[in-house]
C-alpha cells in the first residue's frame, strides 16, 4: 500500500524517548519541551514558539490571546480543515467564511476586505480576528492579508499547521501573523505523535500562552486562579520525539519538494491533469501534499472515481478539504464568495472557488518516506486509469 502521508522516523526518537523515560520526565513540560521550542525558534529564525498538545489547541490559544470573546465574529478561510475554525466556536464566537483565490487556493484578499466591511455594516463592529490558512503547504498572500488586517487593526492567527518549512518572500510561514499555529500530528511534515505549537512575536506573549496552557495557575504557594486556563502543554515524551524529528526537518521539506517535482514532470504530458504549483517566485511551498486538479472536459472520471480506482491498486489518495461553507455544522455561518467562479463545468451554480477546487481536486501520496519508485508507480497507475 502506498499511503498518503505516513510518519517518517528520523533515527534518534527511541534514544530520546528512552532518556525521557529514564529521567522520569513523563509529564507535560520538561527539558525536551524546552529544547524542542529552542529548535523551532532556530528553524523559524523569528518568533517565540510554545509547544502545545495539538495544532487545534494552538489555534484556540491564538484566538484567546487575540481577545476573541463570546458574540464576536472571526473571519476564517472557507477551504480548509475544520480544525481551523472549530476553536472560533469554542470561544463562543461566530465564524465568517471567506472564499479562496485560484492561484494559491488560500484566502482571497479582495473578498477578505469586502467581508470585513460588510460585517462592520451588518453587526456594527469589526471581526475580532482573521484566520488565513496555508493549504497543503502553499503560502497564502500574507503581504496583502497582513496589510488589510493592519488597516482595520484586526489580529491575524495564521493556520500554518500544514506549512512548517514553507516560505513567502523568504520568510517562514507561521511568523507573519500576531500568532501562528503549527501541527505535529502523525500525518504532518514532522510529528510528535500528536502536538502543535503557537508561534508568538515576543517572549511576553509566549509566557502568557505558557501560563494559559498550564491551567492559568498564578504564582502562589497554593492553587490560585484569576483566569480560565487550559491543559494544552506538550508532554516531555512527545517533545523527545519532536527533538529527534526536527533534526531531519530541512531534509524532510526538501524530500516533499522533490516528490512534487517528480509528479510535476511525470504528469506534465497528461492532458487534463494539472499539478498545483507555486504561482510565483514569492511562494515556496513545502508541498506537504502534492495536489492535482482534474479537468472534466478531458478526463471522464471524477476525482472520487479516480480515488477509488487508485485504492483498488493499493494507492491511497484523498479528496480536497470540503469547504466549510458546504458543511452542515456551519450552515448558519455567513460566507463571502469570490466572484471568479460562478458555475461548475456543466453551468450549474456553485458557491465559489472553494467548491470549484473541491469538485476537481485530489491529494496524492506525498510522505517523505516514499521512494522515487513509489512516486513513479503512482504516476504510471494514475495515467493508466485516467486514459480510460
Ligand atoms: C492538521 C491541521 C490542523 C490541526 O492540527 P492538530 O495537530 O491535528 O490539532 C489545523 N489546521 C489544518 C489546516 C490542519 O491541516
Amino acid at each position: 500500500m502506498i499511503k498518503l502521508s505516513l510518519p517518517h522516523l528520523a533515527g534518534r526518537e527511541k534514544e530520546y524517548v528512552d532518556n525521557a523515560v529514564e529521567s522520569t520526565w513523563i509529564v507535560p513540560l520538561g527539558p525536551y519541551v524546552d529544547e524542542f521550542e529552542r529548535r523551532l525558534d532556530a528553524y523559524l529564525s523569528s518568533g517565540n514558539a510554545v509547544a502545545l498538545s495539538a495544532g487545534t489547541a494552538a489555534i484556540h490559544l491564538g484566538l484567546v490571546m487575540a481577545g476573541v470573546k463570546p458574540g464576536d465574529e472571526v473571519i476564517c478561510q472557507s477551504l480548509t480543515f475544520s480544525a481551523s475554525c472549530n476553536p472560533i466556536v469554542y470561544q463562543g464566537a461566530r465564524p465568517v467564511f471567506v472564499d479562496s483565490e485560484l492561484s494559491t487556493w488560500n484566502l482571497d484578499p479582495d473578498v477578505l476586505e469586502t467581508a470585513i466591511l460588510d460585517r462592520r455594516k451588518v453587526t456594527g463592529k469589526l471581526p475580532a480576528a482573521i484566520v488565513p490558512v496555508h493549504l497543503y503547504g502553499m503560502p497564502a498572500a500574507m503581504d496583502m492579508v497582513m496589510a488589510i488586517a493592519g488597516r482595520y487593526g484586526i489580529p491575524v492567527v495564521e493556520d500554518a499547521a500544514e506549512a512548517l518549512g514553507s516560505e513567502f518572500d523568504g520568510r517562514k510561514c507561521g511568523t507573519f501573523g500576531q500568532y501562528g499555529a503549527l501541527s505535529f500530528n502523525g500525518n504532518k511534515i514532522i510529528t510528535t505523535s500528536g502536538g502543535g505549537a503557537l508561534i508568538c512575536r515576543n517572549g511576553e506573549d509566549a509566557a502568557r500562552v505558557r501560563f494559559l496552557a498550564t491551567q492559568a495557575r498564578e504564582n502562589r504557594p497554593y492553587y490560585y486562579h484569576e483566569t480560565i486556563g487550559y491543559n494544552y502543554r506538550l508532554s516531555n515524551v512527545s517533545a523527545a520525539i519532536g527533538c529527534a524529528q526536527i533534526e531531519e526537518l530541512p531534509e524532510r521539506v526538501e524530500r516533499r519538494r522533490a516528490i512534487h517535482d517528480l509528479y510535476k514532470n511525470g504528469l506534465a504530458d497528461v492532458d487534463g491533469i494539472h499539478v498545483h504549483d507555486n504561482p510565483s517566485s514569492r511562494e515556496r511551498s513545502n508541498f506537504w501534499l502534492t495536489t492535482i486538479l482534474i479537468d472534466p472536459e478531458r478526463i471522464s472520471m471524477t476525482p472520487d472515481e479516480i480515488r477509488v480506482a487508485l485504492m483498488e491498486r493499493g494507492i491511497e489518495t484523498r479528496l480536497l478539504w470540503r469547504p466549510m461553507n458546504m458543511q452542515p455544522v456551519f450552515r448558519d455561518a455567513p460566507y463571502y464568495s469570490s466572484d471568479k467562479i460562478f458555475a461548475d463545468d456543466k453551468g450549474k451554480k456553485i458557491s465559489g472557488v472553494g467548491e470549484w477546487l473541491f469538485n476537481r481536486g485530489l491529494c496524492l501520496p506525498s510522505g517523505s518516506a516514499l521512494t522515487d519508485e513509489d512516486v513513479m508507480t503512482v504516476i504510471a497507475v494514475l495515467k493508466e486509469i485516467t486514459a480510460g
